[in-house]
């Protein structure tokens, strides 16, 4: 039967026939979820009319919300000249050249090559081929382990997955074994109580240098992080993990991985989170904020250090996707980068927004079942505790759940749950009074949680 959707339907046909990521299959076929129909500036509407304020740039990817005319613009155009054509076979596109040019103008100077993907699950596929070749094309083929970090979040393939530290993960995914993992460094959750975050900052970073040693130098390729654990609870390393980190990638005969997808395009107040943090990377991951969210592409910038290599011998790179560098979502990208570089919206969120956010957020710092609020920039947790001097836990985990349901439901704002970390990254074109807006309801939800 050819059944139509409509306004009225829409959630039983979802639940009926839509597996959805990340998702108890079991629970959405008997609750369902929220279908959403229509979104502007930073607003998103549901079919049947309920509006809410996005508190997570839809999934880490609208920085500049949802009227963005000038990116609609330009995919629409792009669609009616060239909607489609691949970039295998030396084969090219425009607006494919044009972007990877913008990269190169906008990433540090060391970057003068981009390989596009269409996410950045696949991007970090491809920094595992790239490293792979890179090495034997020095003869080092052994040069294969990579080390990346427990509680880390790179993508769902099996090869980001097996990037990624998340053990509900692993548990569901025959990953590769030629990851290693090492410590977070979550202060709040892995420290020592009477541990400072310098300190812990310290030793955490350090553990890079065990591992390498236990696993052998001549074996390791690779370090792969976000600058700034997102997906993991908003996770801001203190300030002594990542000088400590980038002197071990220098000493060490290691290429360092970046992986900014989520840290990308000016979410933690500069372009990239490397600069925030004075990172220098080898390959850096990128994704979606990079088209607004409005189209998928992702990619991976690499530095002239491994580009040189790359570009030294002769013989095909045996890897590509149908759409690497499709040109439509170049378009979108190529838009998007135009906003960026045309506007002051990052250096204008990272002086006037970002510390507006971080200070309101601060308050709920009082709230009995707050912990910490941990945040840099346009991005921010509040981890809910049972216990402040103990940092105990809400014993039962769905607290956190129901926390969410009711900001969402009760209050109409939109933000994530991370085990017992409520997790925000607002879109960096919201004003003062809709931050405070968003505080005032996180407030009330916490109210409504205690
Ligand atoms: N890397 C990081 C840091 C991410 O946060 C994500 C997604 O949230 C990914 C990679 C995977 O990107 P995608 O979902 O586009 O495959």
């Amino acid at each position: 039967m050819n059944m139509q959707a409509t306004t009225d339907n829409l959630k039983a046909l979802d639940q009926a026939h839509h597996f959805h990521p990340f998702t108890d299959f079991h629970d959405y076929a008997e609750r369902g979820g929220r279908v959403f129909s229509r979104a502007e500036h930073i607003y998103i509407y549901t079919s049947d009319g309920h509006r809410m304020l996005d508190g997570m740039s839809g999934l880490w990817c609208c920085n500049l919300g949802y009227s963005q005319q000038g990116i609609v613009d330009a995919v629409t155009a792009q669609l009616q000249n060239l909607p489609y054509y691949n970039n295998f076979f030396q084969c090219s596109n425009q607006p494919a050249i044009e972007l990877a040019r913008a990269l190169v103008e906008v990433t540090e100077e060391r970057f003068n090559h981009v390989f596009f993907t269409n996410s950045g699950s696949e991007a970090n596929d491809t920094n595992l081929r790239l490293v792979n070749r890179y090495y034997q094309l020095q003869g080092r083929p052994e040069k294969k382990l990579i080390i990346s970090r427990n509680n880390a979040y790179h993508g769902s393939t099996i090869a980001a997955a097996s990037l990624g530290g998340m053990k509900g993960m692993h548990e569901q995914t025959n990953g590769l074994d030629y990851v290693h993992h090492i410590d977070q460094p979550h202060w709040f959750e892995v420290a020592g109580l009477d541990e400072t975050p310098d300190d812990f900052g310290r030793r955490v970073a350090r553990q890079l240098e065990e591992k390498i040693d236990e696993l052998g130098e001549a074996n390791v390729a690779a370090f792969i992080a976000e600058p700034v654990q997102g997906a993991g609870g908003v996770i801001i390393p203190p300030d002594t993990y990542w000088p400590e980190i980038q002197r071990i990638c220098d000493e060490r005969d290691i290429l360092l991985i970046a992986d900014e997808v989520i840290c990308g395009f000016g979410r933690t107040g500069s372009w990239f989170g490397s600069q925030t943090f004075g990172i220098r990377p080898d390959l850096m991951t990128f994704a979606k904020a990079v088209t607004n969210g409005y189209q998928p592409l992702g990619g991976v910038m690499i530095s002239d250090k491994v580009a040189d290599v790359l570009l030294a011998s002769p013989g095909e790179f045996t890897h590509g996707l149908t759409y690497s560098g499709h040109p439509t979502a170049a378009a979108a990208g190529l838009a998007t980068l135009k906003v960026l570089r045309e506007t002051d919206i990052i250096s204008s969120a990272a002086a006037n927004l970002a510390p507006h956010l971080q200070s309101r957020l601060r308050e709920l710092e009082d709230h009995p079942i707050v912990g910490q609020v941990r945040g840099r920039g346009m991005f921010a947790a509040v981890e809910l505790v049972r216990d402040k001097s103990s940092r105990e836990r809400l014993a039962d985990k769905s607290a956190a759940a129901v926390f969410c349901r009711n900001t969402a439901n009760e209050l109409g704002l939109m933000v994530r749950q991370t085990g017992d970390a409520m997790i925000m990254a607002p879109p960096l074109v919201s004003s003062v009074a809709e931050l405070d807006d968003l505080v005032e309801m996180l407030h009330k939800a916490l109210d409504l949680t205690a």
